[in-house]
C-alpha cells in the first residue's frame, strides 16, 4: 500500500495493526456513526490517520487515542502538514488513559483487546461505531440459544442494543488479516436489567458461561475459582436458584440478572 510505505511504517501485528485502506468503507462507518460538527469524538487505535483525517472534517473534535509512539508521531506530523487543529492525539493504551469527555466512539479496534474495548464503553455508556473482526461480531450481537451466544453477548446485552450493519472484507485492510471483519453499532441501553452489583453480576455470567452448555446449578457448582468459593457450597447454592434446569446458553439477560440476584443474596447469607 503505497501511503503505507510512504510513511514508512512497518506493521506491528501484536498490536493488531491491521490498518484500513478502503475510503469507502471509511466513509460508511463515518455515515452509519452519523458524525456532525455538534460530535467529539472518541478514536480508540488511530494509527497512522486513516480514518482520523476524515472524521476530523466532520467531528468537531476528534480524541485520536494511539499506543504506538511511532504511529501517534506519524499522525501528529500529518495532522500538522494539513493544517488539521480539531484532533487531540493521546499516545498510550486506551485502557490506561484518562478519556477526556466524548460524545460518540468510532474506530476500527486492535481486536486484541475487543472484548476489554466493550467493556469500556459499557462503563461509559457511550454510542459507537466500530470495525472490528467478524468471529468477535458475531458474538457480540448472538442472541440466547445462538451458537455464538457467550460471555461478551451477555456483556454487550447489558449494555447495548447492538446492531450488526455489515461485513468488511480482508482485503479493505493492510496488511490482510486471515479473516473478515464487521461494522458493528452499539446503542446504550435507556433501561438496563436490574442487577444492584454489577461487578458481581459480571462475575457471576462469566463463571455461568464457561460451562455454558450445562444447567446452571451444575455450571455454577464447577466455578469455584470465578466464584471464590467450596464446590460442595456452590452446589448448594446452584440447586437453590430458581432457574437451577436451565442451560446456560439459553438463558437471556433478564434470565441471568434474576440470578445473579438470588446468586448473591445466597452469597451474603
Ligand atoms: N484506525 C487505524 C488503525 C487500526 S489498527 C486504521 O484503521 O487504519 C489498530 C490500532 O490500534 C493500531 O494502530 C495499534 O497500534 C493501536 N492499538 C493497539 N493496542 C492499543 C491500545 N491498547 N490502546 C490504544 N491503541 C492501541
Amino acid at each position: 500500500m503505497s501511503i503505507i510505505s510512504d510513511l514508512n511504517i512497518s506493521p506491528d501485528k501484536k498490536l493488531g495493526q491491521n490498518f484500513l485502506v478502503d475510503k469507502n468503507i471509511i466513509g460508511v462507518e463515518i455515515r452509519e456513526a452519523d458524525v456532525s460538527d455538534k460530535d467529539t469524538v472518541l478514536e480508540i487505535g488511530a494509527g497512522y490517520g486513516a480514518l482520523t483525517l476524515e472524521l476530523a472534517k466532520v467531528a468537531k473534535k476528534v480524541i485520536a487515542v494511539e499506543l504506538d509512539s511511532e504511529l501517534a508521531e506519524i499522525l501528529q506530523d500529518r495532522l500538522t502538514d494539513q493544517n488539521i487543529t480539531n484532533v487531540e492525539i493521546i499516545q498510550g493504551d486506551i485502557l490506561k488513559v484518562e478519556i477526556p469527555p466524548f460524545d460518540k466512539c468510532v474506530a476500527n479496534i486492535p481486536y486484541q483487546i475487543s472484548s476489554k474495548i466493550v467493556e469500556l464503553l459499557g462503563r461509559l455508556g457511550k454510542y459507537s461505531v466500530l470495525i472490528m473482526q467478524r468471529e468477535f461480531a458475531d458474538r457480540l450481537v448472538a442472541k440466547p440459544g445462538e451458537k455464538n451466544y457467550s460471555r461478551i453477548s451477555v456483556l454487550a446485552q447489558y449494555h447495548f442494543d447492538s446492531k450488526f450493519l455489515r461485513k468488511v472484507g480482508r482485503k479493505c485492510f493492510f496488511p490482510a488479516p486471515k479473516i473478515d471483519s464487521a461494522i458493528i453499532r452499539l446503542l446504550p441501553k435507556k433501561i438496563k436489567a436490574k442487577v444492584s452489583d454489577e461487578a458481581f453480576f459480571f462475575k457471576f455470567v462469566r463463571a455461568a458461561f464457561i460451562h455454558k452448555n450445562q444447567k446452571l446449578w451444575k455450571a455454577i457448582s464447577h466455578s469455584k475459582r470465578e466464584m471464590e468459593l467450596d464446590k460442595d457450597v456452590l452446589k448448594k447454592m446452584g440447586h437453590e436458584l430458581s432457574l437451577a434446569d436451565v442451560r446456560v446458553r439459553t438463558m437471556d439477560i433478564d434470565q441471568l440478572a434474576k440470578s445473579s440476584e438470588e446468586m448473591l443474596v445466597l452469597v451474603g447469607k
